[in-house]
């Protein structure tokens, strides 16, 4: 079966790579972090929307379209479902599943920026890590607070009220403690990405007692199928070809 993988996230790599042997992949990324090297052909860039998605998928007559972008990933998503019905043929998509808090954190959840910056007035010292949005907010940084953000890849900033650590995950607990400790971090601001990677500075959260505010996840469009396992949606694609 052709097959045009939407990729971004580890899970979407393994999915790859578990398919490659048996199905014609076209592994898809966006282009704005590592290219990964995989068994399979891969597409680097958007598409142009929804129109440019649906006009690849016939061009390339992909049977099958799978969804396996970040959760917080939303445009594609729904240029996904859009596509998929404007080519007419099914759309399966990897949803990673939620991190859950545990017994004594705390956790609190906001919408948007504007709840975000609300739920920050109580903090001096909050870590992002939330990509680049906080960047574009150095001038709203509250006189008495310090910021630290970690993302890919971004240009310095001038602002005396910013630290900038720009790493590439996963990291360990035993590092994500340093850190935290290091900066006196005394909030952490963080996507409930969900998945392994970088799960870890929400334990070191939780040991030192910090609490963590989560910037909610946007909404989805519903697909044909929907997994949270990559490895069951492998396992449907394997028996598939046995039908
Ligand atoms: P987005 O806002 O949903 O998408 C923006 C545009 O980027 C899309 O309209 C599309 O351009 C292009 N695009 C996104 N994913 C693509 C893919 N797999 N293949 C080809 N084009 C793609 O996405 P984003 O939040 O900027 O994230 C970009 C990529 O990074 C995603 O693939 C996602 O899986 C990955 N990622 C995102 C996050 C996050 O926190 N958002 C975290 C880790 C990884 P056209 O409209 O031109 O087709």
């Amino acid at each position: 079966m052709r097959i045009l993988i939407l990729g971004g996230v580890g899970e979407a790599l393994k999915l790859a790579r578990a398919l490659a042997p048996i199905h014609r992949v076209i592994y898809s990324v966006a282009g704005k972090g590592r290219i990964p090297e995989l068994p399979c052909a891969m597409r680097v860039g958007g598409f142009g929307g929804a129109d440019g998605l649906a006009a690849f998928l016939r061009e390339q007559s992909i049977e099958r379209l799978i969804d396996a972008t970040h959760p917080y990933a939303a445009q594609i998503s729904h240029n996904a479902a859009l596509a998929a019905r404007l080519a007419g043929i099914p759309l399966w998509a990897y949803r990673r599943p939620a991190w859950r808090p545990e017994p004594g954190d705390d956790w609190r959840s906001v919408a948007d920026w504007t709840g975000m910056m609300a739920a920050l007035r109580e903090f001096r010292r909050p870590f992002f890590t939330l990509g680049l949005e906080p960047l574009r907010h150095v001038a709203d940084i509250p006189p008495e607070q310090h910021w630290l953000v970690r993302c890919l890849a971004a240009e310095p900033s001038a602002s005396p009220r910013l630290t900038l650590l720009c790493a590439t995950g996963p990291f360990a607990l035993e590092q994500e403690l340093v850190l935290l400790r290091d900066y006196r971090i005394d909030v952490l601001v963080a996507k409930n990405s969900g998945g392994g990677a970088v799960e870890a500075k929400l334990a070191a959260a939780r040991r030192l007692n910090i609490p963590v505010i989560l910037l909610e996840r946007p909404a989805l469009p519903v697909a044909d199928r929907e997994f949270a396992e990559v490895a069951r949606l492998a396992a449907e694609m394997t028996d598939f070809l046995s039908d």
